[in-house]
């Protein structure tokens, strides 16, 4: 049988519903030999599923989602094979924590202000050990009746330009490639028919892009087909997963989209040159 991986999962650390040790215990259920965790700005769940995959027959390798921007739009780049202790990383990672904990209260004085009452209690205990994101105030105006469903919170309240939308920190693409760098990773443009701003890829590529995710459960085979092109002109990896979240309408299971091991053999091998070059 063909081995297989998945190099794109959210966890309970950031908005999925699963325990890190519940997606490595998916893996190993699936037989794939490697998976990364790419929580939405922080590690700590990779960090989780990394110790708990210990002398287990899967491979966690160390994975973030950075969330980015230039104006306003999300653009979401990917790390992988990074050092996690690396000082900067963590500095900024704590500093986004507190960013995002500083702007979910200010989304819930907009809420406040259209006669939206939550308690910012039970946000942050929707939370966790998760840096704050609107999924968590989201399930909040669900359990409290404001709102009907978890789209219906985003479509009404939390959407990029709704009422109670609040921007994160100001993170400019070229800034999370580099700090992947500055941590010993490679950096890659995630699911970037999703993001919608092909022109990108081309920027980031000037400033150091290793690799473009192609397989994720939003890309079209033409996508693919796309995307497989623009990373042999710019010498960029290709990769991909299920982007699994386990939350309702949020895109893919643990191992769907057939990722090949092959795909991790790539990535580790412009990891290497990446590093010689340094
Ligand atoms: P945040 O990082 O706090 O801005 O929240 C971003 C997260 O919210 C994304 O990763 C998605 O999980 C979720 N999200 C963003 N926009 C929507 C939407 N329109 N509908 C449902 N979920 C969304
Ligand atoms: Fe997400
Ligand atoms: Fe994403
Ligand atoms: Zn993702």
């Amino acid at each position: 049988m063909a081995d297989f991986v998945d190099l794109h999962i959210h966890t309970d650390h950031s908005d999925g519903q699963q325990s890190p040790r519940e997606a490595v215990d998916r893996a190993l259920a699936l037989g794939l030999k490697a998976i990364s965790i790419t929580d939405h700005d922080t590690i700590s769940g990779y960090l989780m599923a990394q110790a708990y995959a210990q002398g287990k027959e899967v491979e966690v390798i160390a994975g973030i989602e950075l969330s980015a921007t230039r104006t306003d739009e999300d653009i979401h780049i990917l790390g992988y094979l990074f050092r996690p202790e690396c000082p900067r990383l963590s500095e900024t990672l704590e500093r986004f924590r507190q960013i995002r904990y500083d702007r979910g209260k200010k989304m819930l004085e907009r809420l406040a202000r259209l006669d939206v009452i939550i308690d910012y209690a039970a946000v942050l205990e929707a939370a966790g050990d998760a840096p704050v994101g609107r999924p968590h105030i989201a399930d909040i105006l669900v359990k409290t009746g404001y709102v009907t469903s978890y789209d219906e919170a985003f479509r009404k309240y939390l959407e990029l330009g709704g009422p109670a939308y609040v921007p994160k920190a100001k993170l400019m693409p070229e800034e999370a490639v580099d700090l992947i760098h500055e941590a010993g990773g490679v950096a890659v443009m995630a699911h970037p028919a999703l993001t919608g701003h092909d022109e990108i890829i081309d920027d980031l590529a000037a400033a150091g892009l290793d690799g473009i995710e192609i397989t994720h459960p939003t890309h079209s085979r033409s996508d693919r087909k796309r995307y497989r092109q623009l990373a042999r002109r710019h010498g960029l990896f290709c990769t991909g997963g299920s982007d699994s979240h386990r939350r309702p309408g949020r895109y893919g299971e643990i191992g769907e989209g057939q990722v090949s091991y092959e795909t991790l053999i790539n990535m580790k091998a412009a990891w290497r040159a990446r590093a010689g070059r340094h």
